[in-house]
């Protein structure tokens, strides 16, 4: 195995110590405490635990750390309530609606119902086009966290070639942007792309965020290109005992590090960016509240 590890469980670590050091300043000098309100709808497992890791490290940098655990028959009337609620409380500056919600609610609407400043997701059409007209925005966490390790790795990524792989909202889409804005040449592939090998063999850079594990495999990767894993699967390992688990990302990890430059591990890649970056981006949200200047080293 040659490749790099870019580990993404330290780096998070150095974003979340910068979140501290601002939330300190800021309560001292400025008696603004930044908040985030994460909203639960529902009992889904894997949410839960997100939910819970999110309030823990919110608290543990100093924020004030707001949770809402809504049944899973709750109507959109009373989540839309909450959500307004949240929206004019001056001690939220971060608002989170943990996706997905149950069907028989309206997520567009709902997400929409944030308003854009407090969108800490950056999942609001606004701060949407505001990322794809190049204006200030609200950061969808994942893809600024690989955005984030991407820029530590390489410095400058001015003329590499990024192929990025899924074309959600949440990810693929908002990569593609951050990859344009720094000056890369991004192309996004997706579950219709022909020849998708051969793409992405072309890339400088390849982020996978499609949802299948393991399904790139080093014979698919340039010589020296950099891997962001943005996937996370859950898949049996009876190796480990009956009805155990691991989690893998899209990436075959072995066979794309034996051929890559770099690559974010699966766990600790990517998924700990994207909390810290959450962090990150609720004290961005509440320094531009107060007409601060833009904390640093806490956006791309
Ligand atoms: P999604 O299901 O919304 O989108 C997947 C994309 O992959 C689609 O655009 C689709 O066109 C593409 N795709 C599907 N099959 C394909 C194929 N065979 N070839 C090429 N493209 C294909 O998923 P998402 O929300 O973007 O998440 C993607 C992955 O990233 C999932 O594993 C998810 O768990 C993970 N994820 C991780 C984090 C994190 O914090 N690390 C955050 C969000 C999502």
């Amino acid at each position: 195995m040659s490749a790099d590890i870019i580990d993404g469980k330290a780096f998070a670590a150095t974003v979340r110590e910068k979140v501290a050091m601002h939330v300190a300043r800021m309560v001292e000098e400025h008696n603004l405490k930044p908040g985030l309100a994460v909203v639960l709808v529902g009992e889904d497992p894997a949410s839960q635990v997100y939910v819970r890791n999110k309030g823990k490290q919110t608290a543990e940098s100093g924020m004030a750390s707001f949770e809402h655990k809504l049944p899973a028959d709750t109507d959109e009337a009373t989540l839309l309530g909450i959500v307004e609620q949240l929206n004019a409380d001056p001690s939220v500056h971060g608002i989170l609606v943990q996706l997905p919600l149950p069907k028989h609610l309206n997520s567009d609407l709902i997400i929409n119902t944030i308003a854009p400043e407090k969108d800490v997701d950056g999942f609001h059409v606004v701060n949407v086009g505001r990322l794809g007209a190049g204006l200030k925005s609200m950061v969808p966490c994942t893809p600024l966290g690989s955005l984030m390790m991407l820029k530590d790795y390489h410095g400058d990524l001015s003329g590499k070639n990024a192929v990025v792989i899924g074309r959600s909202n949440i990810v693929g889409k908002p990569m593609a942007q951050l990859l344009l804005g720094a000056n890369a040449t991004p192309t996004i592939a997706h579950s219709r792309t022909a020849n998708l090998q051969e793409v992405v063999r072309e890339a400088d850079i390849v982020v996978a965020a499609v949802g299948r594990p393991e399904m790139v495999t080093g014979d698919w990767i340039k010589p020296g290109a950099t891997v962001i894993d943005v996937g996370i699967n859950r898949i049996p390992a009876p190796e480990k005992g009956e009805g155990k688990h691991r989690i893998v990302g899209d990436c075959h990890y072995e066979s794309c590090a034996a051929v890559a430059g770099a690559i974010t591990p699966v766990p600790g890649g990517v998924g700990p960016m994207t909390i810290a970056c959450l962090l990150a981006n609720t004290v961005t949200a509440a320094a531009r509240s107060a007409g601060l200047p833009e904390p640093e080293g806490l956006t791309v």
